[in-house]
């Protein structure tokens, strides 16, 4: 049996850029390590949730690691909200303090960061919010302040439900929306959104703080914006589900959140910021000391995506030649190691966003099968030994080439009696 190193370099897949005469960044960037890997490997294309569905980097990890979104997917508020070490068994809404002005009665988003207060300020105005109960007290809402303008806001109470939509519009410039519900069980989720806003806003808006942050000719945090609400269920761990003993190497806080709703222990090695000026070695490094005690290492790089979100094709190539360096260590693998590389999503430089194109990704060990590709990129993955499959495959390959699978039938694992795991192809292998 093979141990597992997964990598996975976010929003990785890409389309042509004119700036790099057409070619994608993994085209452009001189790549030698991944580049072998490629030669002495196998390749294929990945849609991590299906053909033209852009992930979030939430769902594309979950769908990855094999949960099933349809039945799993518990909204991105929790993960966040795990990111924080915040546990609660309420509806959490993700949180901004913002900057609103009121117009015929209705309220205008100025600035959706409340000119990215932070400091003293974010923290007093905080600690108005901490605990109000509403509905006459049959619901408790805690606002919990994390970094800069964010937060989260937490409601606990009888007959709740995160089938609510967002009071964000997402643009400035634009009315604070209604929240609404979805279905009938969120009627009574909807009234205490709405009682939180009216609350808060007549906390906030003439609060000392404020007055004095006008004065300053700051932007006043007079409206607490929320959005994406969501409600803990239990994921089975990744360890009864797969029956890996797992650990994550990631700095960005949604990723450790993930890892750790999937009972992932966490690592943040020095030096790993989650941008792209990350200390990549520092993680391959840890990710090969942790092989003594795991046997499936998780290691998340974001800056790849960071530079697509700014449509900066350039400095995409620039972040995957560093991680290239970086990944020299596993050119020559302990020969159980069994190699991942592959991405989250596609996140075209062209677009800024993600994208529902496939992904690259890259088998790689001693005495695995390869292929006739010759470098890891969009091309050449496209004709890879792999094929093209969907994220929901992934894991089952993983246990294929790390030698793990059991024949069709055997369940050696508990799991839920439902469970039944999606096994795609979408086209057939090129032979
Ligand atoms: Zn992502
Ligand atoms: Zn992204």
């Amino acid at each position: 049996m093979r141990r597992v190193i997964l990598l996975i370099i976010d929003g990785l897949g890409d389309r042509p850029s004119p700036s790099l005469k057409w070619l994608t960044p993994l085209q452009a960037a001189e790549i030698p390590n991944m580049d072998l890997m490629a030669a002495k490997g196998l390749l294929g294309m990945q849609y991590p949730i299906a053909p033209g569905i852009p992930p979030g980097s939430d769902s594309g990890h979950l769908s990855i690691f094999g949960y099933d979104l349809d039945r799993e997917y518990p909204g991105r508020g929790v993960f966040e909200a795990l990111s924080e070490g915040v546990v609660s068994v309420g509806v959490i809404f993700r949180a901004n303090f913002s900057t609103v002005r009121e117009e015929n009665g209705k309220l205008v988003v100025v600035d959706r960061r409340a000119g990215r207060i932070e400091g003293e300020d974010a923290f007093s105005l905080s600690s108005e919010l901490k605990e109000l109960y509403l509905l006459n007290g049959e619901v408790k809402a805690k606002f919990l302040h994390t970094l800069e303008h964010r937060g989260f806001l937490i409601l606990e109470g009888e007959g709740l439900s995160s089938l609510v939509t967002d009071v964000d519009p997402h643009e400035e410039g634009y009315y604070v929306l209604e929240p609404e519900p979805i279905d009938d069980k969120a009627v009574k989720t909807v009234e205490a959104v709405r009682e939180f806003l009216l609350i808060s806003y007549r906390i906030l808006k003439d609060h000392e703080v404020n007055r004095k942050r006008i004065a300053e000719g700051k932007l006043p945090a007079n409206f607490i914006l929320l959005r994406g609400a969501s409600s803990p269920t239990k994921l089975e761990p990744f360890s009864l589900r797969w029956g890996f003993k797992p650990a994550a190497v990631a700095a960005g806080p949604m990723y450790k959140g993930i890892a750790r709703a999937l009972g992932f222990e966490v690592f943040h090695p020095p030096g790993a910021t989650g941008l792209p000026d990350s200390d990549f070695s520092s993680k391959i490094r840890k990710a090969l000391d942790l092989l003594e005690e795991f046997d499936f290492i998780y290691v998340h790089m974001k800056g790849t995506d960071v530079a697509s979100h700014n449509k900066d094709p350039e400095q995409k190539v620039r972040v995957l030649e560093r991680i290239d360096l970086a990944l020299e260590p596993l050119t020559d693998p302990p020969e159980d190691l069994l190699v991942v590389i592959t991405g989250d999503h596609a996140t075209p430089c062209s677009l800024g966003k993600h994208s529902g194109d496939p992904v690259p990704v890259l088998f790689y060990g001693k005495g695995l099968p390869k292929d006739d590709s010759s470098n890891f990129h969009e091309l050449d993955a496209q004709v890879g030994g792999l094929g093209w499959f969907t994220g929901s495959s992934m894991m089952r390959l993983i246990l294929n080439y790390s030698d793990r699978a059991l024949e069709y039938g055997l369940r050696p694992f508990p799991r839920p009696r439902d469970y039944i795991p999606k096994i795609e192809m979408l086209n057939p292998l090129r032979l």
